[in-house]
């Protein structure tokens, strides 16, 4: 097909490997090393404790000093109970569009760039361009922070970043952050109607619950506020509750998730910092009276710290390279922050929209491949 992108195989290619988040990706890793070696290039692997996933990092050009990074993950959501009209893991192309988990998140824009390993390494530049590919992002951008620590006190950490999650090729500049928690609380159970010697877990949960969505209310009402952002404020929220056996027992035993989507500004730990003083002060003293070993414990689910990209002159190259005179910021989180955190400024900017993506027959626009393929070639004629 002569209209087809450059980069349609390599689509196809990533896309039929099963990469969701609970597998291994490491099949579609040897892939992209074998595509690689092709070309000279060595990758550098860095597994997860299991040695079942890795990321991959490679650098074109000279070794020894910062460059651009093009960034993805390589991993999928699952399509479990997800009702798909064709093989998630077949690429169909329908109706000027490619259908197939990943197609917008993200394997097109990995397949674009490894599309332009042979044009990047004709054009010689002095600037290196590394590619880091990353695994679990689905799962609260698990994997890259291995990656990441690596790079953090190299020669070569990229002086900055671009991460192709989908924004339908817009600039992003920052995104919010996200800090989710499990409570677990363990009171005493007890006849109900001897509710005075039992330690009721729902009520407590109930009590620390109504305080997080008092703290929501405040940062609805008084801010900050960050207008680019909808809603324009950091939210709080509790999203599942697990707790008590039968009406007439005094439940021993609560669970509840909550999490904090914060704007990049705004310190969560403050909220939790507030939330524990709560606690100590009015819900566990009650609890330990009646029985001491009552407690409530939290576990981190995780934590992606928000992106505000720190370098206004990789804005303003990005906004140019893709003919934008705008940024935006966008309600989903990405590795962004994580790369800024050491040292890396970031932007977001790929092909395909969030609107398809986790979805059943996700897809991307064909014209989507086109423009994220001219972005990285006006992108890579911008290095020296
Ligand atoms: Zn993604």
């Amino acid at each position: 097909m002569t209209d087809s992108p450059a980069s349609l195989q390599l689509i196809k290619d990533l896309v039929s490997f099963d990469t969701t988040s609970r597998n291994s990706n490491l099949k579609l890793i040897e892939f992209i090393k074998g595509y690689l070696e092709a070309y000279g290039l060595r990758s550098e692997l860095v597994f997860d404790a299991t040695g079942k996933k890795a990321n991959l990092f490679a650098t074109i050009g000279a070794p020894d000093r910062g460059g651009v990074a093009l960034s993805g993950h390589t991993d999928v959501v699952p399509v479990d109970g997800q009702d798909w009209n064709t093989d998630p893991y077949e690429i169909n192309e329908l109706d000027s569009r490619l259908y197939g988990r990943g197609t917008s998140d993200m394997k097109s824009f990995i397949a674009v760039c490894l599309a332009k390993v042979p044009e990047i390494i004709d054009m010689n530049l002095n600037t290196p361009v590394h590619l880091a590919f990353s695994y679990d992002e689905e799962i609260g951008c698990v994997g890259v922070r291995t990656l990441l620590t690596k790079l953090a006190s190299r020669d070569n950490k990229p002086t900055a970043c671009v991460i192709g999650e989908p924004t339908s090729m817009q600039v992003v500049r920052a995104h919010k952050g996200k800090i989710s928690r499990r409570c677990s609380i363990h009171g005493l159970e007890s006849h109900s109607g001897l509710a005075h010697i039992g330690v009721n877990a729902v009520e407590a949960a109930a009590e620390i619950i109504a305080f997080l969505k008092s703290e929501a209310r405040k940062f609805r009402d008084e801010g900050p506020f960050d207008e680019e952002f909808s809603p324009s404020y950091t939210t709080v929220h509790t999203g599942l509750v697990k707790g008590g056996t039968a009406l007439n027992i005094v439940p021993k035993f609560c669970e509840f998730e909550a999490e904090i989507r914060h704007l990049p500004g705004d310190d969560p730990q403050l909220v939790w910092d507030r939330l524990q003083a709560f606690i100590d002060a009015e819900i566990l003293p009650e609890m330990q009276a009646v029985f001491p070993q009552a407690s409530i414990d939290w576990h981190e689910i995780s934590t992606i710290p928000g992106l505000a990209s720190s370098d206004d002159g990789l804005i303003r190259l990005t906004q140019e390279i893709a003919s934008t005179s705008k940024t935006a910021c966008v309600s989903f989180g990405t590795e962004g922050g994580l790369f800024e955190e050491i040292g890396i400024p970031a932007v977001v900017c790929g092909p395909g929209s969030i609107e398809q993506a986790h979805k059943p027959n996700e897809f991307i626009e064909i014209d989507q491949v086109r423009q994220c393929e001219r972005f990285i070639d006006k992108l890579i004629s911008r290095l020296d």
